[in-house]
C-alpha cells in the first residue's frame, strides 16, 4: 500500500525506533507513547485489521507480541507491573492507522498507561439470545453463505 504509513516504516521509507522482527512481523516504538516502552507490532504484509489478517501474519504478530512482552518484563530499566495488549478496529474504536497493529502497553502504576473504562449497556439483549444469534450466524458462515470469510 503506497500511502500507508506503516508500510513505509516496513520499507524503511519512514524512520522508526525498530526493536525486533520475525519473518512476518516487526515491532517498533510508538511515537506517541501511552507509557514508556509502548510498542507497536505489525504484520509485514499490509492488511487493514485483525479480522481479515492471514494466518501466517497473525501468527507472526502474536509471537512477536509475546517476545516483546517478555523482553519488556525482563528490562532492568523498566519496572513493568503488567501489560495491556490492544488492537483498535475501525474509526469508531479508535483506529487511526489502517494497517493492523497490536499495541503492547506496559503498566507501571494504576494511574499510568492505558486506563480501561466501559459503559454499562442499558437495554441489554439477553445473553441466551446473543449466543443463539452467534451460533446461527456461524453456521451460515460455515455453509459458505458469506463469501467474505
Ligand atoms: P491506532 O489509534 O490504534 O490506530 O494507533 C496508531 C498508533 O500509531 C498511535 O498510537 C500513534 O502514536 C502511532 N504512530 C503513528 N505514526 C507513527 C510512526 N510514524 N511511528 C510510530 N508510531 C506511530
Ligand atoms: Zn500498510
Amino acid at each position: 500500500m503506497s500511502d500507508c504509513i506503516f508500510c513505509k516504516i516496513i520499507s524503511g521509507e519512514i524512520p522508526s525506533y525498530k526493536l525486533c522482527e520475525n519473518d512476518h512481523a516487526i515491532a517498533f516504538l510508538d511515537v506517541n507513547p501511552a507509557a514508556e516502552g509502548h510498542t507497536l507490532v505489525i504484520p509485514k504484509k499490509h492488511c487493514l485489521d485483525l479480522s481479515i489478517c492471514d494466518q501466517e501474519s497473525l501468527q507472526g504478530v502474536i509471537m512477536l507480541v509475546q517476545h516483546v512482552s517478555r523482553v519488556l518484563q525482563r528490562s532492568k530499566k523498566l519496572d513493568v507491573w503488567g501489560i495491556n495488549y490492544l488492537s483498535n478496529q475501525g474509526k469508531i474504536a479508535g483506529q487511526v492507522v489502517n494497517h493492523f497493529h497490536m499495541h503492547v502497553i506496559p503498566k507501571y502504576s494504576v494511574n499510568e498507561g492505558l486506563k480501561i473504562t466501559t459503559e454499562n449497556v442499558v437495554n441489554l439483549i439477553p445473553l441466551k439470545k446473543v449466543q443463539e444469534n452467534f451460533v446461527k450466524t456461524q453456521k451460515k458462515m460455515l455453509k459458505g453463505r458469506f463469501s467474505k470469510f
